[in-house]
């Protein structure tokens, strides 16, 4: 059984600074049509509902029509088709106290910082605001400061967005101290994609900020192999050198990553990225995104193909993040099967039936 080897290929081309590369961002059906053969009236007509913007990097990812990276970036038809999914099933408006805060679980709050990315994904869990006049500024900002500073039960903030990363390095600063001044935050979690979209935007000044404000835990967003090459794989080491623990949340979307195969590949080379694979999240019920949604037994597959297959550590756990706001919960394939005359019935990785001796209960003391 030969296993196939992986290497982290380099990026031929050289590109300039980021706020170069995303000035040069695709935003109409126009310019995308001097690169890319698309329907022009299909694409135009879909932007004008959900923007679009593809920046020169992510763009040069595309190998051809309809891959994985094409998919992700370039507007579809089937966006305006979807009419089962709602604008925000997670109720995220509703558990906000303030405006782009979200506080669902009692130790921890999402807050929101930017409501800009890199490239805005097809199947945003937040297509309702994400590129669109929702306002994020020094108003909302302070207020959302304000409300983890008194809600001192609170110790876990994830900053989101849009994506953080795409504020001014001395904005983000600026709401890293102060969220450092606040003593009852323990932990800071950034929620970025630019490792995978921008890479270029992470830089050793970037850097040198963030570790001023440790403990910083930064959680990724990369959906296939295609993602990874030297340039992320650079953003990532940055980062890493930085002190910085790297997660993976990778979506689960039909036609970029609903296979086996595609899923251990992108797993074993996050962990070559110095990205631990986090969570495989279950595509949100979000309109306008109908059209990647698998079934959850696709999803359980993919982790039965991960687990004892490959390094422990490249296996993240497979969430739903319930509709409602209930929050995200594990879906776990079932390795016991039973109990049999004190014995527990474990299936292993193989599907080979094992059993395993459970302590007498009688002669507990
Ligand atoms: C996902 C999420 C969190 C964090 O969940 P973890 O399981 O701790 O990573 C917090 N708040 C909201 C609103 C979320 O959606």
């Amino acid at each position: 059984m030969t296993e196939e080897f992986f290497e982290i290929l380099p990026v031929k081309k050289t590109f300039a600074g980021w706020h170069e590369i995303l000035s040069d961002s695709i935003c109409t059906a126009g310019q995308l049509n001097k690169f890319l053969p698309i329907d022009v009236k299909t694409v135009s007509r879909v932007a004008k509902q959900y923007p679009m913007r593809i920046n020169p990097y992510y763009l040069s990812l595309i190998r051809k029509t309809m891959d994985p990276v094409w998919r992700q970036s370039v507007p579809d038809q089937m966006e305006i088709e979807d009419s089962l999914c709602a604008e925000d099933p997670l109720s995220e408006e509703v558990q906000s106290p303030v405006p782009n805060l979200i506080h669902r679980y009692p130790d921890r709050v999402l807050f929101m910082v930017s409501n800009q990315c890199a490239m805005y994904c097809r199947y945003c869990m937040r297509k309702r605001k994400i590129g669109r006049p929702f306002v994020v500024n020094d108003d909302t900002i302070k207020e959302g400061i304000l409300y983890i500073g008194k809600e001192k039960a609170v110790r876990d903030v994830l900053i989101s967005g849009g994506d953080p990363f795409l504020l001014e390095d001395e904005d983000l600063e600026k709401i890293l101290k102060q969220l450092r001044d606040i003593p009852h935050i323990e932990i800071i979690r950034i929620h970025t994609r630019v490792p995978c979209t921008l890479p270029q935007r992470v830089t050793e000044k970037l850097a040198g900020i963030l570790k001023k404000f440790h403990p910083i835990y930064i959680n990724t967003h990369f959906n296939h192999p295609m993602e990874i090459n030297s340039e992320s794989a650079k953003a990532c080491c940055i980062l890493a050198d930085s002190g910085i623990p790297l997660g993976c949340q990778t979506v689960l979307l039909k036609g970029v990553n609903d296979d086996l195969s595609i899923m251990k590949i992108l797993m074993r080379k996050l962990l070559m990225i110095r990205v631990k694979p986090y969570y495989i999240h279950q595509a949100d019920l979000v309109k306008g995104t109908g059209h990647f949604r698998t079934t959850i037994d696709q999803g359980i597959e993919i982790m039965k193909a991960l687990r004892g297959y490959t390094s422990g550590i490249g296996v993240p756990y497979y969430m739903i993040d319930l509709p409602g706001g209930g929050g995200k919960v594990p879906v776990i394939p079932e390795y016991i099967k039973g109990e049999n005359s004190g014995r527990l019935i474990v299936e292993n990785y193989k599907g080979k039936i094992y059993s395993y001796p459970l302590a007498d209960k009688s002669t507990d003391s």
